[in-house]
């Protein structure tokens, strides 16, 4: 009898020890002591408290003014800044392992998605090249604790000979189960025939028929006009063709067409002429070790950008996208922040934070960059309770350890990063 009752409390004891309990149902978590940065633009609080359950962010506020529930677990983070996850609004996600292309996968979905939250980028735009394996990631479907970025797609890139091949494409997309639809209107500088208008009228009016936002990939500023009379909804570059008129920067401040810069797009298609600087950045090498990038260095492949036509125009023409970003931002153009990774050599997570510097060498002020890369893109593309740290949203924020607003390069001073309140691991 002793034996059995001694049994019985062994196996009682290691099936307590095995099971996994959630800590309590309902549990407030509270970050306490740090400047945060709620993401709407306004003044940051000083001595912030931010508190949370079950992965929501239940208020926000200085300390003085904050009562915590019983039994709050408190995270003292005194002299650290707190900012909303990042989202960038013009990515591509699971194609890249490395700097190869050609391994799209939902397991390369998912490492791509948490090289990103790495980086604190906490939600990403795919805007094409998304295919079945994605759907059943995207963020509508999954918003508990999931260690990667919240997805958003766009599926197939829409094209076609015809507008009625292109519209098939539009409802292939909406079957499959998409955020948003893309097109290309773009002749690759002189290289390709450009999307006729005709086509893409009939494929932006169908998408909004049925219920998604379009965003367009263009290049040339008379294109850019012609789709904003089209009724695009977003346009996924900078006009770099030419400075933007007046004319133009009044029609897209009067349809508050969000307009995502796409800066190190264009420093991708040259930067690799030499061996460029971030190659020894430690917030670079910690992710992106020697081998991955030692194609990069090659002499061979170097010259061959530097003599490559298309890369010595972007490079030329970057000054002129940098302009545009400034002159449409100070003209009250919503900007969405965004970068093209996720396509080989733009590196995911990394390039997010070059982006962001680049967007302080265009002349925004660090305060205005992190707004448009969280509560803008949250706005103005539709993505709902994330954005901006309040009430009700989605806890995915960044703990920083030096302040952004005195520089904008302390965004990769990461001390932790949380998406649904539950720390990422780095
Ligand atoms: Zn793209």
């Amino acid at each position: 009898m002793k034996t059995i009752l001694s049994a019985c409390l062994l196996l009682l004891v290691l099936f307590a020890c095995t099971k996994k309990e959630p800590l309590a149902v309902t549990s407030f978590t509270a970050f306490t002591g740090a400047t945060i940065i709620d993401g709407n633009g306004g003044e940051p609080i000083k001595d912030g408290v931010l508190l949370m359950e079950d992965g929501r962010i239940v208020s926000v506020g200085p300390n003085e003014s904050s009562t915590l529930p019983e039994n709050t677990v408190i995270h003292d983070v005194t002299g650290k800044t707190i900012i909303p996850g990042l989202i960038n609004a013009h990515g591509h996600v699971g194609d890249v392992k490395g700097i190869e292309g050609g391994h799209y996968s939902r397991e390369n979905i998912i490492d791509n998605l948490a090289i990103y939250t790495r980086y604190g980028v906490t939600a990403v735009v795919s805007l094409g090249g998304d295919e079945q394996e994605a759907e059943s990631l995207r963020a509508v479907n999954d918003t508990t604790n999931v260690q990667r970025a919240r997805l958003f797609i766009a599926g197939t890139i829409v094209n076609g000979k015809n507008a009625e091949e292109a519209l098939q494409v539009v409802n292939r997309n909406d079957s499959m189960g998409v955020d948003f639809m893309k097109i290309r209107v773009d002749d690759n500088l002189g290289t390709a025939p450009k999307m006729p208008e005709e086509i893409y009228r009939a494929v932006i009016k169908r998408s909004h028929e049925l219920g998604y936002k379009m965003a367009s990939h263009m290049y040339y500023l008379e294109d850019a006009r012609k789709l904003l009379d089209a009724g695009t909804d977003m346009l996924a570059h900078s006009v770099r063709d030419l400075p933007v008129d007046d004319a133009f920067i009044q029609l897209m401040k009067v349809k508050q067409v969000p307009y995502c810069p796409t800066l190190t797009r264009e420093l991708s298609t040259f930067v690799y002429e030499n061996i460029p600087d971030f190659f020894s950045d430690p917030f670079f090498t910690k992710e992106y070790d020697s081998l991955t990038i030692q194609p990069l260095k090659d002499p061979a492949r170097q010259k061959k950008i530097r003599e490559s036509q298309s890369a010595i125009t972007y490079k030329k023409q970057l000054p002129t996208a940098m302009a545009n970003l400034k002159k449409l931002h100070d003209a009250g153009v919503p900007v969405v922040f965004g970068t093209d990774s996720g396509v080989p050599t733009r590196f995911i997570g990394y390039f997010e934070h070059l982006e962001m510097s680049m967007m302080a060498d265009a002349g925004l002020t660090p305060m205005q960059i992190i707004v448009s890369a969280t509560r803008n893109p949250a706005h103005y593309l539709g993505l709902k309770n994330i954005g901006t740290l309040e009430k009700g949203n989605h806890a995915d924020f960044i703990v920083l350890d030096a302040d952004p607003l005195v520089d904008i390069k302390n965004t990769r001073k990461i001390s932790g990063v949380f998406i649904g309140g539950v720390e990422v691991k780095r």
